[in-house]
């Protein structure tokens, strides 16, 4: 057992407090991992709200990288001192969503009330997300890690273990996106910058970014956005129409928690076209739709967790495209902040004007 720092939630909405916790060593099949970056999204700041339930007091945070700094029995293919992403994917191997190839689905039993961390007291602390990683460690199952480059700036690498690959692996697994069909992503955020830059990547032949905030419509231009909407429009199908010369969108990628956006994003598709649901709104709020539209056009809907990533199969391929300058990270980065700091970079991340606000944790 040690002692750690971390950024704890003990009231849904309050500010986290930075204090002492403790920390197990690493169990059969468990890494421990010293962080060097841990990035706040929007599924931090959803728990912390009380959004999506769970018990307190509880650490979060769950974007991280780090290097190995432990490891329990029965790990394997990694070494002390070993830079690795660390991710909230905790899968088994052996289920039927692991076996058959979406490990984000892993339906294996897993109680955050009973992992690692524990209050200075010896009393319960949520393992939130089973990761807890607004802390300067964590203990992880060891399929929640994933080797990188030891060159990689660590704060654009923690980046790659939820906002890339969520937005990258929405239109490359998921929707498996074609070379000339037409994309539309709401919303231009950390996740939406990907899933635009992932569009890109695949082909797509337009590429619109919605969001409400003009400056983001900038920076979505940079990430590979050929045309842009200003959410505020009231009629955005009928721009949506000129720009796709009267096809409208084969692909709609909601990355954002908003309402509002769920219910316009099926006015938006082609014939065939599909709308996926990857921005997470808190438990209970619902969205309509007319549903003789989608029947009668052969239009579909989908939801996307993380990204369908496979850690083994898209984490060296997103690197490599990295190092051949064709996957931006650095430019996600917009500030860094020491964890003393958190309130302020959640609060930055709450404004909507940030890109990434990046936890960064100095030698410990
Ligand atoms: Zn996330
Ligand atoms: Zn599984």
């Amino acid at each position: 057992m040690t002692t750690i720092k971390a950024a704890v939630c003990h009231e849904f909405g309050a500010p986290l407090v930075v204090q002492d916790i403790n920390l197990r060593a690493p169990a059969r099949g468990e890494v421990e991992v010293t962080l060097a970056a841990v990035a706040v999204c929007h599924s931090d700041i959803s728990f912390i709200d009380g959004g999506w339930g769970g018990t307190l007091p509880a650490v979060y945070g769950h974007e991280a990288a780090g290097y190995v700094s432990a490891m329990g029995e029965g790990v394997d293919g990694y070494e002390q001192g070993d830079a690795v992403l660390v991710t909230l994917i905790r899968s088994c191997g052996a289920c039927s969503s692991c076996a058959g190839g979406i490990p984000t689905q892993c339906g294996a039993p897993y109680d955050r009330d009973k992992g690692p961390v524990s209050m200075p007291d010896g009393t319960t602390l949520q393992h939130g997300m089973a990761c807890g990683a607004f802390a300067q460690r964590v203990v992880v199952d060891q399929s929640q890690i994933a080797s990188i480059p030891p060159n990689l700036p660590m704060d654009a690498a923690s980046l790659l273990s939820c906002g890339v690959v969520t937005g990258v692996g929405a239109v490359v697994n998921t929707a498996q996106v074609r070379p000339g069909q037409n994309v539309v992503v709401i919303g231009a955020g950390g996740v939406g910058l990907n899933a635009i830059q992932g569009a890109a990547i695949a082909g797509a032949a337009r590429i619109i970014a919605i969001d409400l905030l003009p400056e983001k419509l900038d920076v979505a231009r940079e990430f590979g956005a050929t045309d842009v909407l200003l959410a505020g429009d009231p009629e955005p199908w009928n721009a949506l129409r000129e720009i796709t010369s009267g096809r409208m969108a084969d692909a709609v990628f909601v990355t954002v928690g908003a309402i509002p956006a769920f219910e316009s994003a099926p006015l938006l598709l082609a014939p065939s076209g599909n709308m996926y649901i990857v921005g997470l709104p808190h438990s209970g709020a619902m969205a309509s739709y007319e549903p003789v539209m989608l029947g009668a056009l052969g239009q579909g809907m989908k939801g996307s967790k993380m990204g369908d990533v496979v850690l083994a199969r898209d984490i060296p391929w997103m690197i490599d495209l990295y190092q051949q300058g064709r996957l931006k990270l650095d430019e996600l980065v917009s500030a860094r902040w020491p964890l003393e700091q958190i309130n302020e970079a959640i609060a930055s991340t709450r404004s909507g004007t940030a890109r990434r606000n990046v936890i960064v944790f100095g030698k410990t």
